[in-house]
């Protein structure tokens, strides 16, 4: 029989009641100590997350006496969890509850996202388990559950993902407790609907799991492409004329504008040497031969692959009119001026001999 977002709910609760863990911060409604553990588990496991909890609650039991610490000791209570940013904001935050707030931990979602380090995740589960605000959380385990059940196609975290997984929840919370409905969705997708292996022979909502009934569990929620890099070739030719080499400055709108480099010749694919070479040749009427001086390096940016290799002329006077835009700079001088990685790391391999 077909049931209602809203008979979920209560069938995800009843779950709930019956399968939670017993956990210090779920015997509380105090929002401080909510706060702290919902921080505190965003770096660890629930098990390890219990510690330093517990380390934390001992030490200041309350928003005012973390306000009033050194922020040195709030550092030694984290260490282990790293990515210590966060264990600074939960010193300024308290500092924040203290001056702005007076003292009063803020009561509503709007005024805990005012807080250093706090995000709508953390705010919705604040305000829903400290005070029954109706906001839902979306955290890996909600995405997960929610994604499966309506067997949501956008990639998890994209920003429809989000909105739906976001929709599905509401849908189900209804006119349930927030705080226990929010409680319940991370717990389920922690210990029912698993990463691997969830469980769902026993499930209360495998009849209308869009996932299990189109036996593709595993493949929801759906991953975000793997970002195809774009893939460039970078020739530089190390242009020199009486001991100076030619430098420019990249100023059009691409990577590493205001950066300089040689001279530039790019290509859509790999060329052989003597290919390059025959084309400068050509190019110049060059006498000089050219020389390969490194072959390709790759360098990788967020979204662009690099190929770089490195080759150097001498040019005569003639052809000095096609270098009017470069500037002639001395060896010992080259250093003082500011170059992409590839072309650093180059320098810091290369001795040039200019001959
Ligand atoms: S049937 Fe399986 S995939 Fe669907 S909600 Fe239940 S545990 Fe998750």
């Amino acid at each position: 029989m077909y049931r209602s977002s809203q008979d979920l709910g209560r069938d995800l609760l009843e779950w709930y009641y019956e399968h939670k863990r017993s956990l210090p911060w779920r015997q509380t409604k105090d929002p401080y100590k909510i706060w702290l553990s919902e921080i505190i588990l965003q770096q660890t496991q629930v098990k390890q997350g219990q510690a330093y909890y517990e380390r934390f609650v001992k030490a200041f039991p309350d928003v005012l006496a973390l306000a009033n610490s050194d922020v040195n000791l709030v550092l030694k209570l984290w260490e282990g969890l790293g990515y210590y940013s966060r264990a600074r904001n939960l010193h300024k935050a308290a500092n924040q509850v203290l001056i702005d707030f007076e003292g009063v931990f803020p009561n509503n979602y709007n005024d805990l996202l005012k807080l250093k380090g706090v995000g709508p995740y953390t705010a919705a589960a604040i305000s829903s388990i400290a005070y029954g605000e109706k906001q839902v959380v979306v955290d890996g385990n909600v995405i997960r559950y929610m994604s499966r059940l309506h067997a949501i196609e956008a990639p998890k975290n994209s920003t429809r993902s989000n909105i739906l997984v976001k929709k599905a929840a509401l849908d189900q919370l209804g006119a349930l407790p927030p705080g226990d409905f929010n409680q319940a969705m991370m717990e389920f997708g922690a210990l029912h609907c698993k990463v691997h292996n969830p469980l769902c022979m026993e499930c209360f909502a495998s009849n209308q799991c869009e996932s299990y009934l189109l036996n593709k569990v595993q493949d929801f929620p759906r991953k975000k492409k793997a970002l195809i890099k774009r893939e460039r070739f970078f020739n530089y030719v190390i242009v020199h004329f009486h001991g100076k080499i030619a430098i420019a400055q990249r100023t059009k709108k691409d990577i590493w504008q205001g950066l300089n480099e040689f001279l530039l010749l790019e290509e859509n694919a790999k060329s052989s040497v003597a290919e390059l070479e025959m084309s400068l040749i050509q190019k110049w009427n060059l006498s000089e031969k050219i020389k390969l001086i490194q072959d390709w390096e790759i360098q990788t940016l967020s979204h662009q692959k690099i190929y770089s290799r490195f080759f150097i002329v001498k040019i005569n006077a003639s052809l000095l009119d096609d270098f009017k835009m470069y500037n002639f700079v001395s060896i010992k001088d080259l250093r003082k001026y500011a170059y992409p990685k590839s072309i650093l790391r180059f320098l810091e391999k290369n001795k040039l001999h200019l001959k």
